[in-house]
């Protein structure tokens, strides 16, 4: 047997598509983690090459111009780790391995190197030996529908729950090391009931004109009835770090104050809880405050 006595107790893996979801999605969950002592991992699958650049000084970085975000991002997410303190974060294959993919339907899903043309067992292998290598007890990721729909948001869930599958086979590539049983699977999501609430905030707050426009919660990526969530992390004590993470993606977000806006320019709340639904393993009674609740030491 591999001589894992290295490894923290508790250790959480999350799988992203772009640099900036992470930080979006679960930046206090990552930070509330990291900071009580658990082994926090980190996989984005692609650079985020496609983006919009928000800053105009940054313009140039584009795909349809220089094409050199993807390196630039890179930056931000090491900076946004920086703040959550979060030391293992890795890209899946390697860094371009895989490129963007760009919205669904645009030109950029034909391109071959792109991740929703991906392979999905082949993707699937590298995250299996991140899986035997760290043996996360619990695993987040998106829904089946990427949370909104972007190829590469659907991309990684599939990826993420053909991994959990693979590295739990013992005759699954033995060159990747021992078999290992994620024991929870959950899926990033937000109860709809705090999402209208952070948008009625914002219009109350409409006259500052933060931003060009208010978006709506329909542009608000896995938002479920909230009898669909069972777990919720009370992050306020994380929200700062959450927020400094977000401002490190300078080029995909813009933050003022509790608001924030991607390059739509349109502002929604930046929500410092961060809510989950659990897809595989067993729940605690009621809704669990805590991703590792029931888990062994
Ligand atoms: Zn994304």
């Amino acid at each position: 047997m591999t001589d894992r006595s290295h490894l923290p107790g508790r250790r959480l893996l999350l799988v992203h598509a772009h640099p900036d979801d992470e930080s979006i999605n679960n930046g206090a969950t990552m930070a509330k983690y990291a900071a009580e002592g658990a082994h926090v991992t980190l996989v984005t699958c692609t650079l985020g090459e496609e983006g919009e650049v928000i800053p105009a000084g940054l313009a140039h970085l584009a795909a349809d111009r220089d094409d050199t975000l993807g390196a630039h991002r890179i930056g931000e997410l090491s900076a946004a780790m920086a703040e959550l303190g979060v030391t293992d974060h890795r890209f899946l294959g390697g860094p371009g391995r895989y490129r963007d993919s760009g919205m669904m339907g645009a030109p950029q899903n034909e391109r071959p190197e792109c991740f929703w043309r991906a392979d999905v067992d082949e993707a699937a292998a590298y995250l299996v030996e991140v899986i035997r290598e760290v043996r996360p007890q619990v695993l987040v990721t998106y829904d089946p529908d990427g949370g909104y729909g972007h190829p590469d948001h659907i991309q990684a869930h599939r990826v993420a729950m053909r991994a959990v599958e693979l590295a739990a086979e013992p005759a699954f590539r033995r060159d990747l090391g021992d078999a290992h049983t994620v024991a929870k699977v959950y899926w990033n999501c937000v109860p709809r009931s705090v999402v209208e609430a952070g948008f009625a905030r914002l219009r109350e707050r409409g006259e500052d004109k933060l931003f060009p426009g208010i978006a709506s919660p329909s542009d608000v990526p896995g938002v479920v009835a909230d009898e669909e969530v069972t777990a919720a992390i009370d992050s306020s004590a994380y929200a700062p770090a959450k927020a400094a993470a977000m401002r490190a993606h300078a080029t995909q977000i813009a933050v003022d104050g509790p608001f924030f806006a991607l390059s739509n320019d349109l502002g929604q709340p930046l929500l410092a809880d961060e809510y989950y639904r659990l897809v595989r393993g067993t729940a605690a009674a009621g809704r669990e405050d805590d991703l590792f609740a029931g888990v062994g030491a």
